[in-house]
């Protein structure tokens, strides 16, 4: 491949600009964006979805309490505010009727192919485009390959000896079973993670008695929740400008700016600050000391992704339920029995253990230039140039791909950042002075090398276990300020990308 710098293309040419075909993978948040932008564009897309129904995450997860913890009106399109939310933080189901709704208004629904799982993309360098191949051996081609198949998509079994001889019913969060009644049970849930925690404050008063199973504790941030009323609602329908008010409220960002300062430096004020509130939630809300003592971590606050709640600590200290931080030896069909000989009787078992986080776009099958594969690129680590674009796999973007700033940000203002970002560098290639653009090898290498020295020190990596961290232990996360982010994505730096000119298609 010859490669050209941005700054030779008006030597190229200045021809007439080309329509791109795109094919867009997943219509959860990010696929519905993707969507959105390129139809206001008239661009030629589709977008290929293999479940039924769209909203991903927000269509897998439906377990009891499901909440999105950034505020609702803070976790909506910048273009599409809506004036419904019915609280400050919005259940999960709501979050769903939300996307619902702006496929709807954004008509966009035609442009949504169903039960099309894409099993395979390969790049033709003679061609310059992706072929796609569905489970059905059906394939097509496309220019332009956007890949916005989630983050936490695959759910994380445990291996635990006996999960299978359970009497009861077990299922992980993710694989929420409607049919199973909970009413007067008996449940167990293994995981206190965000899906854990919300758990456990949907059911402390549904059931008969609730075990929480914590193989380690996490530190819990108190936010305020309250509900929007009949008037407020209908003030947003009539005057947008509260619901700007909201979303651009000066504080609400500068915490966020804050919180993310606090992330990348484990020694500044405000991580201090965060401590404190966090440490001053256990110490001034649980009262029992051997409890209280139970649910403190070892580990820095923040290290695991941090917990919103304003209920959980009330809801632990219910009558009904118990904390078991044991080890759990094997699953039984009569319940749990740990290590110390206890046995927990259940009648249900939720499995609340997370994700597998480095799966992204896999198990399709992803290759790119020479054949090389997805899987033999990130055989270290999952990783991407400023999460979007990777060298050998032209035309190949994800949204919400691997070390972004996936913390406690709304990722639907990440991945409209990240458009803008790819957007651009799909110029020159709209602009016909180009057929494919891809980060240079070097500019990535110094990148990473660059991402994965500063998330060493920042907090995930100050000593605990969570999603975050990759198989050789360093956090796969956006290590410096938001800030830093929005700017990165604000423009491209062109000249760390390989642009193939168009000419060379003759
Ligand atoms: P998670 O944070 O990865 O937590 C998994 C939990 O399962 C941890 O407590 C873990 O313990 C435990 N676990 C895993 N394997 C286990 C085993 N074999 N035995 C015992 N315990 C085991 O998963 P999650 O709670 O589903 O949350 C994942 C992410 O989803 C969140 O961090 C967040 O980004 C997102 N989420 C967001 C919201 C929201 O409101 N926006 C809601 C839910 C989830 P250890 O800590 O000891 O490993």
């Amino acid at each position: 491949m010859r490669e050209s710098r941005i700054g030779e293309r008006s030597e190229v040419s200045q021809s007439a600009s080309r329509r791109l075909r795109y094919a867009v993978i997943g219509a959860g948040m990010a696929g519905i964006l993707a969507a959105i932008k390129l139809d206001e564009r008239g661009e030629d897309f589709a977008v290929f979805e293999k479940a039924d129904r769209l909203g991903g995450t927000w269509r897998d997860n439906r377990y009891p309490g499901l909440t999105c913890d950034v505020p609702a009106h803070a976790y909506t399109y910048s273009f599409a505010p809506w004036p419904e939310w019915s609280a400050y933080y919005a259940a999960g189901e709501e979050v769903r009727t939300y996307f619902e709704w702006v496929a709807e208004r954004y008509r966009i629904g035609a442009s949504i192919h169903y039960g099309r799982e894409v099993v395979d993309c390969a790049w033709d360098d003679h061609a310059a485009e992706w072929t796609l191949t569905f489970q059905d051996g059906v394939t097509m081609q496309a220019e332009v390959v956007i890949a916005a198949s989630g983050v936490l998509h695959h759910p994380n079994l445990p291996d635990i000896p006996g999960l299978s001889s359970f009497a009861g019913e077990a299922f992980h969060s993710a694989q929420w079973n409607d049919c199973v009644e909970l009413d007067g049970k008996r449940v167990g849930v293994i995981g206190n993670g965000s899906t854990g925690v919300q758990l456990i404050t949907a059911l402390h008063d549904r059931v008969e008695r609730l075990v929480h199973f914590q193989r380690s504790p996490q530190w819990i941030m108190p936010v305020p929740q309250f509900v929007y009323t009949d008037d407020q609602r209908e003030a947003f329908r009539t005057n947008p400008a509260l619901i700007d008010a909201i979303r651009n409220d000066p504080q609400y960002w500068s915490n966020i700016y804050r919180f993310a300062d606090g992330l990348t430096d484990p020694e500044s004020p405000q991580m201090g600050e965060i401590e404190a509130y966090c440490r001053a939630n256990l110490e001034g809300t649980i009262k029992n000391p051997e409890l209280r003592e139970k649910l403190r971590p070892n580990y820095r606050a923040a290290c695991k992704r941090l917990i919103y709640s304003w209920q959980y600590y009330d809801c632990v200290q219910s009558p009904g339920v118990f904390v078991e931080t044991g080890g759990i030896d094997k699953v039984v069909p009569d319940g749990i029995l740990m290590k110390d000989g206890t046995l927990h009787p259940l009648d249900v078992i939720v499995l609340a253990t997370g994700f597998k986080a480095d799966r992204f776009i896999r198990p399709t099958v992803v290759r790119g230039r020479d054949g090389r594969s997805l899987d033999d690129f990130w055989a270290t680590r999952p990783r991407a140039h400023f999460a979007v674009a990777m060298p050998g796999f032209p035309n190949f973007f994800m949204l919400n791909g691997p070390s972004g700033p996936v913390g406690n940000f709304s990722l639907i203002d990440i991945a409209e950042r990240q458009w803008g970002y790819i957007d651009q560098l799909l110029e020159p290639l709209r602009a016909a002075d180009a057929r494919a653009v891809e980060p240079r090898a070097d500019a990535f290498e110094a990148y990473e090398e660059r991402r994965v020295d500063a998330a060493r020190k920042t907090i995930f990596g100050s000593g605990c276990t969570s999603w975050y961290l990759d198989k050789t232990g360093v956090p796969a996360i956006w290590p410096w300020s938001y800030q830093a982010f929005a700017d990165a994505m604000a423009e491209p730096v062109l000249e760390q990308f390989s642009f193939e000119p168009a000419t060379q298609e003759a």
